[in-house]
């Protein structure tokens, strides 16, 4: 198969860490016998430098009209660089939201798993950790509080903020059928988070959930409050597969259980629309401190472009191939600086995308 893919390497370690998940698809479309064109795009910090606005209205075409976006990371550091200078929306952030709102991604999905070799750096109890887990978070990305009406004003004398929570029937709809959708791909289940016992938004949230889950008969539901989720994660997250909720629970928790895990250049990312169009991309920023210096873990790029195979090309066999070769590198005890312990070898960035790329 011949597919294109918009590469936006971004700023700070982006181009170092995208150049790996490169070399890694490169290696699993040989091995399967696909060809992957790429097309290069500015955005962020870079897009700045050059075009003097984050994010250009032919970076957005160009990435419409590929097939999925491969995306690094952007900024650089909020104190020094002089991208920060500039008003809120010439700034490099601004770009990546402009970018999911026109490409109208509205499910953002995190998995976080906690691979056997790396457990010392999972910072729960040994009896909890040495379950393992490998739970997948969708978050709705594009509604509720974040994009509420908002406003500050004085009532009665006294200064008042407003935020409002809303979500319609299809919104929920559409993210509820993803998650069963990828729930199909996974381990068939799903727990769709609320907060029920108090919102009127959670309420019709699992009212849709409940409709849709009938579509999907393999798969089994369970519903559960945010504030026990929160505690779950800590207590057993070997009991959670896919689980989905509002844009703000979604926020939260997608953090808690990103740090149980211990390391983030780890974590891989995934944003979609309605079609099988998405855009991939580390759950990390751009990590200026260590930019240039050939040190920062590409895993989370590497495992975002095998998100990519699977959710985007519906290439599970080659994803299933990338996957297994990031863990056969963590078997095999080599390490990059960020999740280096006692016993393994240290390998640069370009080195450990080139043993996963070997091992595909
Ligand atoms: P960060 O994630 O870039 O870095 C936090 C810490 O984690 C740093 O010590 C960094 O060295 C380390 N780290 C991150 N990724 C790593 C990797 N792959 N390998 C090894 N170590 C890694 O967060 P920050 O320092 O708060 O933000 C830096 C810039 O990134 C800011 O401009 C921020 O706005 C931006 N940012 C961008 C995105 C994005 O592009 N989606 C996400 C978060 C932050």
């Amino acid at each position: 198969m011949t597919r294109n893919i918009a590469v936006i390497k971004g700023d700070g370690i982006g181009p170092e860490i995208v150049n790996e998940a490169m070399k890694v698809l490169d290696s699993a479309a040989q091995k399967f016998g696909h060809t992957f064109n790429y097309t290069q795009l500015l955005m962020g910090g870079c897009s700045i430098d050059a075009y003097g606005e984050p994010l250009t209205d032919e970076t957005i075409a160009a990435c419409k009209a590929a097939d999925a976006v491969l995306m690094g990371s952007i900024g650089g550091n909020t104190t020094t660089s002089p991208w920060y200078k500039l008003p809120a929306h010439l700034r490099p952030e601004a770009g990546l939201l402009k970018l999911r709102k026109s490409l109208g991604l509205f499910a953002n999905l995190r998995p976080c798993v906690l691979y056997p070799e790396l457990r010392a750096a999972c910072t729960l109890r040994e009896d909890i950790s040495e379950k393992g887990f490998d739970m997948l978070i969708m978050r709705e990305l594009t509604g509720g509080l974040y994009f509420g009406e908002r406003r500050t004003e004085e009532i009665d004398g006294v200064t008042t903020a407003i935020d409002t929570l809303k979500y319609d029937e299809n919104e929920i709809r559409r993210i509820a059928v993803k998650a069963f959708e990828v729930a199909m791909k996974r381990n068939k289940k799903v727990t769709s988070v609320d907060k029920a016992n108090v919102l009127d938004t959670s309420r019709l949230w699992r009212k849709i959930v409940e409709e849709v889950a009938k579509d999907y008969p393999e798969v089994t539901l369970e519903h559960a409050l945010v504030d026990s989720t929160a505690m779950q994660i800590v207590r057993n997250p070997s009991q959670f597969d896919v689980m989905v909720t509002e844009n703000m629970f979604g926020d939260i928790l997608s953090d808690e259980a990103a740090m149980v895990t211990g390391s983030l250049g780890m974590l891989p990312s995934a944003s979609l629309n309605e079609t099988s169009f998405g855009l991939y991309e580390p759950s990390g920023g751009s990590a200026p401190d260590i930019a240039g210096k050939n040190i920062a873990n590409p895993i989370a790029a590497i495992l975002s472009g095998a998100m990519l195979l699977r959710y985007s090309f519906d290439m599970q066999a080659e994803a299933d191939a990338v996957e297994n070769a990031v863990k056969q590198v963590l078997a095999e005890g080599y390490r990059t600086g960020d999740i280096m312990s006692e016993g393994c070898k240290q390998v640069s960035c370009s080195e450990m995308g080139s043993l996963i790329a070997e091992r595909v």
